[in-house]
Parts: structure tokens; sequence; C-alpha cells
């Protein structure tokens, strides 16, 4: 999972006040900050010039980028990347965005992964000779995009086209399986986003007028174009191209339309901003609703007295919205017993278990006064490895927690995911090959509570959703990401 953004407005107030383009894909990285840590990386293009700009590190976005970096980032079109690595996992080498001068200006940020990168590598390499210079999937899209952009074009002639895009497009479409939101920058063409045929990955378009003239931004969520002051247009579709041309003229062509989509569930679980809107649907009313679907769950223990909690309290921050919801429905007090030290990331992000562990010792502090000799509803968003509730619930009770019921708004994850997140190993998963008693033992729950895969998709709201890690049907072929995984393992050592 990463952030991408891209922005294109009129040249002739680019780097002013109005409108800077680096400047913006640089504060609307902030805004994605959550959906990766590890890197982030801005590329921009002078349209007329026709010359690249760029800067990429490891690190947060803010470390990454000041005013004098920035200042260096000419041009009116930008793409940005926030990084959380699958694969390649800490190397400079391949952070994004990548950028390619020949035979072709083309720069591409993406936020995904594709599932057959070693055949479509080996085609690749056997019919143009290619030599992959990073780990990054997205090198490998570069060159099967820009491969169908030349096709039927003679040497001296590398002017591209809508066509030449559009074939470009299908070509990528089909032979790249698996997940990807791709926002780019073709010269001659302008800005453009693709999305894949399942759309697992999300993607928006937005716009804001300034001057009489259109700023047009491609990105993965609705806070990043809220938070520039821009107004929301539409979800890019599930096999679609959008371009903006260098004239801020909106081009769309639907160059796959598949009658299933699989959008990923764990976006409104999880990882977007609850402020984000996907698909038409607020991330935060899917939260309200799961806190209301589970609520119905931890009703029927309360009845019948397996349960009798004191209050109802969220593991921060995704799960707060849900602990709401069901704190109201069940008419328990909401309390914070854990305050979560703002300096320090996301547990589950992280790429190494070790980072995880010494993680969940830094950035959670107990509030003893609202723990002390109470029965506690904790609620969390998703029980991945299990290492993480198992040391919230063991601070608990450290704390003086009487019983702890852990209460999770997604169904047990008990498959992995190829599809960008940092789960691909089913042996991984706490839940797989457990029940639910056994998983309540193994976290130092007194009870863990479920919601089912009809309660998701009632409280997200949307048909079309991609539950593979909970259900083990994937909506692409899989074999060969099991050999990706593999490969990816051993690189990791
Ligand atoms: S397998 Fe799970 S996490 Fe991965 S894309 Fe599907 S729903 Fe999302």
């Amino acid at each position: 999972m990463c952030g991408v953004i891209g922005l294109i407005g009129p040249q002739e107030i680019a780097s002013s006040e109005d409108y800077w383009a680096a400047y913006d894909a640089y504060r609307g990285l902030l805004t994605l900050q959550h959906r990766g840590q590890d890197a982030a990386g801005v590329l921009t293009y002078d349209t007329m010039k026709k010359k690249y700009y760029g800067d990429k590190d490891l690190g947060l976005v803010a470390q990454v980028f000041q005013q004098k970096n920035l200042e260096t980032l000419r041009g009116n079109l930008a793409i940005g990347h926030t990084r959380y690595a699958t694969i390649g996992s800490d190397g400079k080498n391949d952070l994004q965005p990548m950028v390619m001068g020949f035979p072709i200006g083309m720069g591409m940020v993406h936020n995904g992964n594709i599932v057959n990168y070693f055949s479509l590598a080996k085609e690749m390499a056997d019919k143009f000779g290619l030599h992959l210079l990073t780990n990054n999937d997205l090198e490998l899209m570069m060159h099967v995009f820009c491969q169908g952009l030349l096709t039927n074009k003679s040497i001296d002639s590398t002017q591209v086209n809508l066509d030449d895009m559009k074939r470009a497009a299908k070509d990528l479409l089909v032979k790249a399986i698996g997940a990807y939101a791709l926002v780019g920058t073709v010269a001659g063409i302008g800005l453009f986003g693709l999305r894949d045929p399942k759309g697992i990955r999300p993607l928006v378009l937005g716009k804001k007028t300034k001057n009489g003239k259109d700023i047009w931004c491609l990105t993965s969520e609705t806070c990043a174009l809220n938070f520039l002051g821009m107004e929301f247009v539409r979800d890019v579709a599930p096999g679609e191209l959008v371009i903006i041309d260098e004239n801020l003229q909106l081009h769309s062509f639907q160059i796959i339309e598949e009658k299933k989509k699989a959008r990923c569930m764990f976006e409104w679980i999880y990882f977007a901003g609850a402020e984000s809107s996907l698909e038409g649907r607020s991330v935060y009313g899917a939260r309200l609703g799961l806190g209301q679907v589970l609520a119905k769950k931890a009703k029927l223990l309360i009845e019948d007295k397996t349960i009798i909690p004191d209050i109802v309290c969220p593991v921060p921050d995704t799960s707060r919205t849900a602990s709401i919801a069901l704190a109201e429905s069940l008419g328990l007090p909401y309390r914070e017993g854990l305050i979560k030290n703002r300096y320090t990331q996301r547990s589950f992000i992280l790429n190494t278990q070790d980072k995880r562990e010494k993680a969940v010792e830094l950035k959670l502090s107990p509030v003893r006064s609202e723990i002390e000799g109470k029965n506690i509803l904790l609620v969390d968003d998703s029980v991945v490895r299990g290492t993480t509730s198992r040391q919230i619930i063991s601070l608990l009770k450290k704390h003086g927690a009487k019983q702890v019921t852990l209460a999770i708004t997604c169904p047990p994850l008990r498959h992995g995911c190829f599809y960008g997140i940092d789960f691909p190993s089913d042996k991984d998963l706490i839940a797989n090959g457990k029940d639910v008693p056994e998983i309540a033992k193994w976290v130092g729950a007194d009870h863990v509570i479920y919601i089912d895969e009809q309660d998701l998709q009632d409280a997200i709201g949307l048909d079309g959703l991609c539950m593979a890690c909970v259900t083990g049907e994937y909506p692409t072929s899989v074999t060969e990401a099991l050999e990706f995984t593999q490969r990816r393992n051993e690189f990791k050592g």
C-alpha cells in the first residue's frame, strides 16, 4: 500500500502563489502519509521547457522535503509518492517516482503489486533484452507501457498521441496481473491515471479553478483533494485510462471493463483516512457501520452474561470511530484507555517484525485510572499477526484490567494478500489454522468477537469487494504470486 498523487495546471501560473505543482504534490503527500512511511518522492515536469526535475529519499514526507529542495522542482506538472515497501524493502534504488528519458520521456508512480512479475520480466527480457535495474515492479510496468506506446512507430517518430496511450494502457492492463493504481506523465501528452481492471487499489480525480484555468489532480484518496482545496470529480473506474493533456483537457477511455470488481475492503477498515470517501462510500460512515454490526455480536454475549463490559475502549487510532458507534449502540461508556504517542509510526505498516514489536512498546501509553478494575471491551480494526494485540492486552492487564474482550471490525484474516499489503504468507497470520477460542488464548484475551463477511459488506455498503484475505477467493490468478512471495522472502533474507 502506498499513496500516489499527480497534478497538472497552467504553465503561466506555475510556481506562483496560485499554483505550485511540487508544493501541492508535497502537501497532498502529507495527507497520504498514513499509506506509507518508508520513503517519499516528487517528480515534476515543465511542459514548456520539456524538462524533468525530481527528488526522493527514505523517510517521511516532511523529512524528505524542505522548502530548499522543493524550490528546485520546477514545472506545472508533478507526480508524487509515499512508499510502503513490499518488495525491494529499504533500498534507495527502488524508490518512486521512476523516470525514463529514452526512448520517450516518462515518469510514473503506483500503488499496488503485480502478481506475475517474474514471468512478465522474463517475457520482456526474452523479447526485448530488458535488463531491470531495480526490484520495483513499477520499473517493469513502465517498460511494458513504453513498448505499447512505441509499437508500430518508427525509431524517428517517437511523438505519441492519445491512440498510442490507449494501446499502451491496454497492453499493460492485459499483461500486468494484480493491483495497481498508476499515475504518470508522458512527455507531449500530459498527466494520466490508470487503474487495474478489478479496481483493487483506489484512485480519484479532482479539480480546482484558478484565474479561470483548471488545475487537475489524480490521487489515492479524497482527503488529499480536500486538503488542496479541490473538488472531488469522481473515482477513476477500474480498467479506465484518464488523461489530462498539456492544454488541461480531460480525456477518458474505458480500456477494459470486467464485470466483477474487487475493491480492497481493507481500505474502509484500516488503510484509508477516516475523512476520505472511496467509491461514493464514506470511510468514516463505513467505520460507524462496522461498530454497529460489531455491537450486535457483542450484545449476544452480553445477554447471555458471557461478558459484562464496563467500558468500550479503542485501540487508537483507526478503530476509534467504530468504538464510538459500538459504545452508543450498547449504551456503554466510551473511554480512551490507551493514548497514542503521535510521533511514532503505525505498527502494522512497519516492514519487519522486530520494528513492529518495538513500535508497540513506544506508541501506546495506558491510562490506569480508566483501566484498573474494569471489564474492557477493546475494539481493534483487525488482527494480522496477533503480536500487537497480545502486547496491548498484556499492557491493559498489567495496569489492572479485570477482563479484556477483543472485538474486531473485520472477519478473521486467514489468507495472504498479494496485492500490495505486507502479509503475503498465510502462515504469518494468527487466524490461520486457529479457531476463535484459540486466537483468544494466543493473544491473552478473555474472549474475541469478530464480524462476519456479510456484516462487513453491509457496513461498507458496496458489492464487488475483494475479501480474499478472509475467504481465500482471489480476484486474479495467484499461482505466480506464491512464487512472488517466496522470492520476495528470499530477497528480504
Ligand atoms: S486480499 Fe485483503 S488486503 Fe489484499 S486486496 Fe484483497 S481485501 Fe485487500
